[in-house]
């Protein structure tokens, strides 16, 4: 009877792992993308001269360190 479960029991060894393994990778790269939205919060893109960057602070117009031109926080695109 031992015998017969065994090949049973070998597929479950090997199914159970490997579905673990599938749960934590889907959850690593969910958790991830949900870091890089948090990171591109912060992105500013100057509509002067188009340089990217960070700004964390608390200050509604970021000034950009590229060309000092005051930047509107968010979605606000705005071009011409
Ligand atoms: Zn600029």
């Amino acid at each position: 009877m031992m015998d017969l479960l065994l090949p049973e029991f070998v597929l479950w060894a090997l199914l159970v792992p490997m579905g673990l393994i599938g749960l934590l990778t889907l959850a690593s790269r969910l958790s991830q993308r949900a870091g890089e939205r948090r990171a591109v919060r912060g992105r500013i893109i100057c509509r002067l001269c188009l340089h990217a960057f960070e700004d964390h602070g608390t200050a509604t117009l970021p000034e950009c360190p590229g060309c000092g031109a005051m930047n509107e926080r968010g979605r606000s695109r705005r071009l011409g």
